[in-house]
């Protein structure tokens, strides 16, 4: 602790400028400095359901402590990335921000991690695989999900060979096959 008394520290600020550094930056990266971030998605970014394995594996690495998001982004979506962080045991909480450049959500570390790629791409969930009715999937298409959104594959099954001998087919490359779900 500096022993300089308040009225110092204002004059010296006075003279100095404010002492925060790179405010610029940190308004964008909710309030963190960008070399401790290791994940930023966009508000837009952060409203898709396949972002949220993206934030999952990002938790996961050990340099990860905290999870912040952009208050503007609607409650529903926080919470489900609060409820996450929290299972996952680290830090987080909502910032209020009007700076529209900031990211909607950000995973950060204490120190300088110095990740060089910290926004990547959110593939989407191609739509043959969104309002399915049949729930078996080939293995080219379980292979296709699973890289995209590995929580959406518990609602399909993996198609196997007994499955196609008694005339099951893919619910998404197959699912126009018989007309839907009439059968
Ligand atoms: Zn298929």
């Amino acid at each position: 602790m500096s022993d300089k008394n308040e009225l110092e520290k204002t004059i010296e600020y006075a003279l100095r400028g404010t002492p925060e550094l790179k405010p610029e930056e940190k308004r964008k990266w909710l309030g963190e400095f960008r070399e401790r971030v290791l994940l930023g998605l966009t508000k837009e970014q952060v409203r898709k359901t396949e972002a949220y394995h993206v934030v999952k594996t990002a938790l996961q690495d050990p340099m990860a402590e905290m999870l912040i998001l952009n208050g503007n982004i609607p409650m529903e979506i926080n919470s489900k990335y609060m409820r996450l962080a929290k299972e996952m045991n680290r830090e987080y909480k909502s910032i209020a921000t009007d700076f529209s450049e900031a990211m909607g959500l950000i995973v950060a570390s204490r120190q300088a991690v110095d990740r060089e790629d910290v926004t990547p791409e959110i593939k989407e969930m191609p739509a043959k695989f969104k309002n399915t009715t049949h729930k078996e999937l080939c293995s080219d298409c379980y292979q296709e999900l699973e890289s995209v959104a590995p929580e959406a594959t518990e609602e399909f099954k993996k198609l196997n060979f007994l499955g196609k001998m008694i005339g099951l087919y893919c619910g998404a490359c197959e699912r126009d096959k018989d007309g839907g779900p009439l059968m």
